[in-house]
């Protein structure tokens, strides 16, 4: 039987060395390649272990099973990848937990059948979220207001050439109206209110699901159910996101 990766696994020096004779691949992404056999069995032990968490929706343990988070982390975290940690991702920005990531997107899904239609993330930072999205979602449309990270997101996804995710740069708070209504909406920052643009622009039967300042003062996960009567809002867990900002930069 093969042996089973210990957990976080150290990828071996020997896996990080680029092939010698493949110096052209390395364009723009400085992202470790050839982690995939080792990388999927690390992907495992995760889902499991999310699995022990309490998440269950096969459709997201699909999701957070397929896709490499290791293409989205500086080459320094590559060992952390897998871990259920939160990671830098430059310009002050972090990739969120696998579990939280995991938790949200079970929340999307909550109630609703097989894939998702059309869904708005506010805040692509990397993209690994959108990449996880990708999976259980028809269309995905992505919005980040830092340049540098909506360019890094599109360099890191160029891999996984996924057809259904679209990138934009702006500002989110006004979410986007041409991919409206939008049978979910997630957002990866928290503000001290839900902009009203993420209301106007979500189906109804759709959900928003979004860290927010509550009335103690502390953030934590909104999830709005828009329905013919109007909204329902429940606030679940404390979180602690980056702040929702205006404008883009
Ligand atoms: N989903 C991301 C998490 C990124 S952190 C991932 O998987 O990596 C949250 C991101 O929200 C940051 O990149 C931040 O710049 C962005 N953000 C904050 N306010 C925003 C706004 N108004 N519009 C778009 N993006 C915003």
């Amino acid at each position: 039987m093969a042996q089973r990766p210990g957990f976080p696994i150290k990828f071996s020096t020997q896996e990080k060395v680029a092939p010698a004779k493949a110096p052209a691949k390395k364009t723009a992404s400085t992202n470790p390649q050839g982690l995939g056999l080792d990388s999927s069995a690390v992907r495992q032990r995760m889902v499991q272990k999310l699995a022990a968490q309490g998440l269950k929706d096969p459709r997201v343990l699909q999701a957070m099973g397929a896709v490499e988070r290791h293409r989205f982390v500086e080459s320094a975290l590559v060992n952390q990848a897998y871990e259920d940690t939160s990671l830098p991702i430059g310009l002050g920005q972090t990739i969120s937990k696998p579990n939280v990531v995991a938790r949200m997107i079970e929340l999307l899904l909550e109630g609703a059948d097989g894939k998702l239609g059309r869904v708005l993330e506010i805040g692509t930072g990397c993209g690994y979220q959108a990449a996880v999205l990708s999976h259980v979602a028809t269309e995905v449309y992505s919005i980040e207001r830092l340049k540098g990270l909506h360019e890094k997101a599109r360099s890191n996804l160029r891999h996984f050439r996924l057809a259904n995710v679209h990138l934009l740069f702006g500002d989110g708070m006004l979410g986007y109206p041409k991919g409206a209504p939008y049978a979910a909406i997630i957002s990866a920052a928290g503000g001290e209110t839900l902009p009203q643009a993420w209301l106007d622009q979500l189906a109804v039967g759709g959900r928003l699901v979004a860290p927010t300042v509550t009335a103690t003062g502390q953030q934590a996960l909104m999830v709005v159910d828009k329905t013919d009567q109007g909204f329902k809002q429940s606030v679940l867990e404390a979180v602690h996101f980056v702040p929702l900002k205006s404008g883009i930069s």
